[in-house]
């Protein structure tokens, strides 16, 4: 970030709703924040000129209709090259627009606005320049100084005097190349500039929006001339890039219209959030860089911090709501095209989902509230090592309910500390928006202990069987303490209470689970037929089921037969075939003398490329066929009479689901919303 010196601010301070919002964020209270708006230049740098008129190839701006609603638009040259912007003759923070504008991008009636004759005011204009080949991007925000179009060729020529300008981090930005494309054919599919209270929009435009992984943010900071605000500090626009992994930005089911944008750490100015603030507007641009359909919307939006974000949005504490008043959707209008590789940002935390969206999944999540802002807390207890990087830990905890399959959310603030504000993270990008919160299935089984029925139960401890992630926070921190106790007091592993390692329960979460509480005399008329595929730790999620299943103690689900078949993928057969046969041979819980559960039929294929010892496969208890080699789809067809009709559970990489649930489609004919995935990558 550039210093304070020339060319100097043209701002008066923060404005009260970049000073409301700073103050709800805590940010007030950092060093250094109240005093940012200095960075905030009062015209363009020689930089700053020479990147807008030299770097780009497209100028999101925003600009008002005449009900004063902001709308964010995309211009370009006609053809989509650069070299549309130029520098005004003699003014230095002047830029000269030359964009064609196609039909329906809203900029063109919002500057039928421009009187010629107000020329000394001008009309309120903002814009981000952002080169998305390397992330930079630079903001600016004026008045439209002087304009002239031409209704036929839909060419306008305007001057922006720029009054505010600054550069910016290149946070969330995803890199693309693009190139021109001048022959489009921009199509408006859906205008609707004034949507009625029961209206939703359409499911593709919903489509669209939860498919970006960037939106243009307009906002507007709009004063009442009379007020005493007026005067310091002046009505302006804003607009800026927001980023994220594909479908960070949702859509509420509910009313089908309302957008929730969750708030990444970025520089703390809050500009957008406090133009929001204080003016309860917003516009949103989504550009699709590979069909070159643009989606302009406008609504009412609303910032949400602390509790009132969590309850729209579970484990986000700050995100903005924008409910869509009008909407335009064109197709083909970009004269640009991004070629194919992407990269994306690795500043982008993992998405979250609405509430909502996870009640309709099939309210199989549970939130914690936690008392006194405390959240029920796990107590490591005991570490099994089963390699330097695969162990499973056990924590005391509280009673909870799990059903097998299903993980669990830990909160390890208690043990690593809180995070503290990062601006940039170079060397681990995660860190700037880390939560410290992680999932992880859980790999012990809790059986209802009251009744016959399989379901919730009661229970004072779990098991997670973890692998280390290389360069992974928590389990760095968990796999540091297990090593380090185990080449010095390894008696210690099967009891570290004393070390008071604690983490917070977020919550029990995932519909990844084998409903044995669906088993019942009815459904018992023949062998439960299952396909299980997993892929590395992917193991965990079968353990936890096979335990139940074995162990069981309801006696529908114990006079049910069960037909396993189950594909392992690993490069550690020696760590994970023993997991599986520890599990084989556990005891129901009931008695530690009754045999395990025999009407069960594993048949387990090892796809590994390791050496497998005779001495793990000669001993088993189940049936094991080994192939030193990758699962490939020419397995499934081999298998093809085995696997019709099972009921299929996936889980490891996004590479493997794939490769599995393509070859079940494919080759087996199974239906793809019929195979049940679970995924551990984010
Ligand atoms: C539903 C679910 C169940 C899971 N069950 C298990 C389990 O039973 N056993 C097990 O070993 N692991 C499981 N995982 C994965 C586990 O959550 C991660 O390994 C763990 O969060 C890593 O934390 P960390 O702090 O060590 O790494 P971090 O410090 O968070 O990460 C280090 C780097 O790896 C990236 N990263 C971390 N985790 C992931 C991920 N899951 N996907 C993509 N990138 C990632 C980060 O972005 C960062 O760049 C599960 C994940 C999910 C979502």
């Amino acid at each position: 970030m550039a210093s304070y010196d020339s060319p100097g601010t043209s701002l008066n301070g923060w404005h009260p709703g970049e000073r409301a919002m700073q103050h709800k964020m805590g940010y007030d209270k950092a060093p250094g924040v109240g005093e940012m708006w200095r960075y905030i230049y009062g015209e363009m740098t020689d930089q700053h000129r020479k990147f807008h008129t030299s770097n780009l190839h497209f100028l999101p701006v925003v600009t008002l209709d005449k009900a004063g609603r902001p709308w964010s638009s995309i211009l370009t040259g006609e053809d989509g090259t650069i070299g549309w912007i130029t520098p005004a003759q003699r003014a230095a923070s002047t830029l000269v627009l030359r964009p064609r504008v196609w039909e329906g991008d809203p900029f063109w009636e919002n500057t039928d606005q421009f009187d010629a004759r107000d020329d000394g005011e001008g009309m309120l204009i903002a814009g981000i320049g952002v080169e998305v080949s390397t992330r930079r991007r630079n903001k600016l925000a004026g008045k439209i100084k002087r304009l002239e179009r031409n209704d036929e060729s839909r060419k306008i020529m305007f001057d922006v005097r720029v009054d505010e300008a600054t550069g910016n981090c290149p946070k969330y930005i995803v890199i693309r190349s693009l190139s021109p494309h001048p022959k489009t054919n921009p199509t408006v599919v859906y205008d609707h500039s004034n949507m009625s209270p029961a209206d939703r929009l359409p499911s593709e435009v919903i489509s669209f929006i939860q498919a970006a992984d960037t939106i243009w943010l307009g906002s507007a900071y709009l004063v009442d001339p009379s007020s005493s605000d007026a005067k310091l500090f002046p009505s302006h626009l804003g607009i800026n890039h927001r980023g994220g992994r594909p479908g960070w930005v949702r859509v509420k089911p509910s009313d089908g219209r309302t957008l929730v944008i969750p708030d990444y750490s970025g520089n703390r100015f809050m500009s957008s959030l406090g133009n929001i603030e204080y003016t309860p507007l917003a516009s949103v641009l989504i550009v699709d860089f590979d069909t070159g359909d643009v989606l302009y919307l406008t609504g009412d939006a609303e910032n949400l911090q602390g509790q009132a974000a969590e309850d729209i949005m579970p484990l986000h504490k700050s995100l903005t709501t924008l409910r869509v008043t009008g909407y335009r959707f064109l197709k083909d209008a970009l004269p640009l095209r991004q070629k194919k590789d992407i990269e994306p940002s690795p500043y982008s935390p993992a998405i979250k989902l609405l509430k909502e969206e996870i009640e309709l999944q099939g309210a199989h999540t549970t939130f914690f509230e936690g008392v006194g802002g405390k959240l029920p807390q796990a107590v490591l207890q005991k570490i099994d090592l089963h390699s330097p990087n695969i162990a499973t830990f056990t924590f005391r905890s509280p009673s909870l309910s799990i059903q097998p399959g299903q993980a669990i959310i830990l909160d390890f603030k208690a043990l690593l500390g809180s995070p503290q504000y990062r601006h940039m993270s170079e060397g681990k990008p995660s860190l700037v928006n880390d939560d410290l919160i992680r999932t992880w299935t859980v790999s012990s089984y809790h059986p209802q202990t009251r009744g016959d029925a399989e379901g919730p139960e009661i229970q004072s401890s779990f098991q997670l069987t973890m692998k280390e992630k290389e360069g992974g926070l928590v389990t760095g921190a968990l796999f540091s303490i297990a090593g380090g106790l185990n080449a010095s007091k390894p008696h210690l592993l099967a009891d570290v209470t004393p070390f008071n390692i604690e983490a917070g329960i977020v919550g029990v979460s995932g519909d990844f689970y084998l409903p044995l509480d669906e088993v019942s005399s009815e459904t018992r008329i023949q062998a439960q037929q299952l396909f299980w595929a997993a892929g590395g730790i992917g193991l965990t999620p079968f353990l936890v089921m096979l335990r139940a299943i074995l162990t069981s103690t309801s006696t529908d689900a114990r006079k049910q037969s069960w037909d396993i078949v189950f594909a392992l993928s690993t490069r550690e057969p020696q760590v994970l075939l023993p997991l599986v046969e520890r599990v084989f041979n556990t005891k129901p819980t009931d008695s530690s003398d009754s045999p395990a559960h025999p009407n069960v039929r594993l048949h387990l294929h090892l796809f590994t490329r390791k050496p497998v010892p005779a001495s793990l496969t000669a001993q088993s208890s189940f049936d094991i066929t080994t192939h030193p080699e990758r699962l490939e789809e020419r397995w499934f067809v081999e298998q093809k009479e085995t696997l019709e009709g099972r009921e299929a559970y996936v889980c490891g990489p996004a590479e493997f689901e794939n490769l599995v649930v393509n070859s079940l489609v494919n080759a087996v004919g199974l239906e793809k919303g019929k195979v049940r995935k679970e995924g551990f990558a984010y």
